[in-house]
């Protein structure tokens, strides 16, 4: 059958506005769209692709467990889920772990858990969420409601109640909203999707103050910043401010769809048999691949090769802004690293992106002002320097245009 993006608009709900090109295969930071072009991916399948495309290891993961066993549902455990769940708790502040399958169904676990918490420990009246302009928690109704762009919550009749935010990075506005009935605050340790802002580490360690003060929960959504992106297993522990839950997605299956919860015993107990559950979440299948992520990607061969590279792409991008003069600021951490507009180009960034795909160059962006770079943490320094050089053309044919 022949399939086109035109395909796209006849039988898909229009919900996306994907790229001209339709891409069919992959090898490490390259991919091969259906005329045999080749574009380096920057992209990373929105932080996702967190070794690439089909990476030998998790090739041979997928295979043996897909000869092995595909599904449960959880009235059985499954060994990959109690070793992943093992090696996860191992490596971080957490206890013990809940399975699902995407970023959103994590953080919902992860509030429904903060909510039933408060309601076991302090009773009804502390049921107040509080989360932060432009964070982004996923598109469930709970989820993008808790998420700070009400674009995306609006028109969908009536949302969950307590919820409330507040501007990220300013502690005297938290001050001023967090009261005994703040049940959990919730947080991205740095924004992706509202345009790759880092807060200051006084911030973060502000939060945690006043969760504890108010015995409010602490939730860490890691599902884009997580699983060695920013350079440390995840970044709470850049930050030296642990939470009491933290979610983890996107890279965690390496592109296979996953997602965890992690918390504390004493926060766990209040997810009792019969609170909550997922048919596939912890599946066996999606459980050995993402152990074999964990494994390769929780080495500091690869968390050490992060931080070469995001100063190898800064230079590089430090050196293109020099001559085309396009950018405020380059910012993020690790390979997660957003190219901030300047006044000039402000709302262009998705213009710059498609030009950058018509030169071989797949990147992302956050919001309209910012270019995101999302790439697998193991992207050959050659890919990053040829990849620049098209994103450099790229740069350039917009501006010719723009002008
Ligand atoms: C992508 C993302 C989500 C949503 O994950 P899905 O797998 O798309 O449901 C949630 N939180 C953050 C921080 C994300 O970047």
């Amino acid at each position: 059958m022949q399939v086109t993006r035109d395909t796209f608009n006849q039988v898909m709900v229009p919900n996306y506005n994907p790229a001209a090109m339709v891409p069919v295969r992959g090898e490490g930071s390259r991919v091969w769209d259906q005329e045999g072009i080749e574009y380096i991916d920057f992209a990373g399948g929105i932080a996702v692709n967190v070794l690439g495309h089909c990476h030998p290891e998790l090739v041979k993961a997928l295979a043996e467990q897909g000869s092995k066993l595909w599904h449960l549902s959880n009235v059985f455990t499954n060994e990959p889920a109690l070793q992943l769940a093992q090696k996860l708790t191992d490596a971080t502040f957490a206890d013990k772990v809940y399975f699902a399958n995407s970023g959103a169904e994590a953080n919902e676990a992860a509030l429904k858990l903060a909510r039933r918490y408060a309601l076991d420990h302090f009773g009804q009246e502390k049921d107040q969420i509080i989360a932060f302009a432009k964070g982004f928690h996923g598109r469930t109704f709970f989820t993008v409601t808790v998420g700070g762009q009400p674009a995306y919550s609006d028109g969908f009749g009536p949302k969950p109640g307590a919820i409330v935010h507040c501007e990220y990075n300013n502690l005297d506005a938290l001050k001023a909203l967090v009261s005994e009935r703040t049940c959990a605050i919730m947080m991205e340790p740095m924004q992706g999707e509202g345009g790759i802002i880092v807060p200051d580490v006084a911030f973060i360690k502000g939060v945690r103050a006043l969760c504890d003060e108010h015995n409010a929960l602490l939730i860490f959504d890691e599902v884009q910043s997580g699983m060695g992106r920013t350079g440390k297993l995840f970044d709470y522990m850049n930050t030296g401010v642990t939470p009491d839950i933290l979610t983890s997605a996107k890279s965690l299956g390496g592109g296979f769809p996953v997602g965890a919860m992690l918390t504390t015993d004493k926060v766990s107990a209040s997810l009792k048999p019969g609170t909550h559950g997922s048919t596939y979440g912890g599946n066996p299948l999606a459980c050995a691949i993402a152990e074999k992520v964990f494994d390769i990607v929780n080495t500091s061969e690869v968390l050490e090769g992060v931080l070469h590279k995001e100063a190898l792409f800064r230079e590089k991008l430090h050196a293109i802004n020099e001559k085309h003069h396009v950018f405020s600021e380059i910012r993020g951490k690790g390979m997660l690293l957003g190219c901030a507009l300047n006044d000039k180009y402000k709302g262009h960034a998705k213009d710059i992106m498609t030009a950058a795909t018509e030169q071989g160059l797949m990147c992302l962006i956050a919001g309209m002002d910012v270019v995101r770079f999302a790439p697998s943490l193991i992207i050959p320094d050659e890919d990053i320097i040829e990849g620049l050089e098209r994103f450099e053309r790229g740069i350039a044919k917009f501006i010719a245009n723009a002008e």
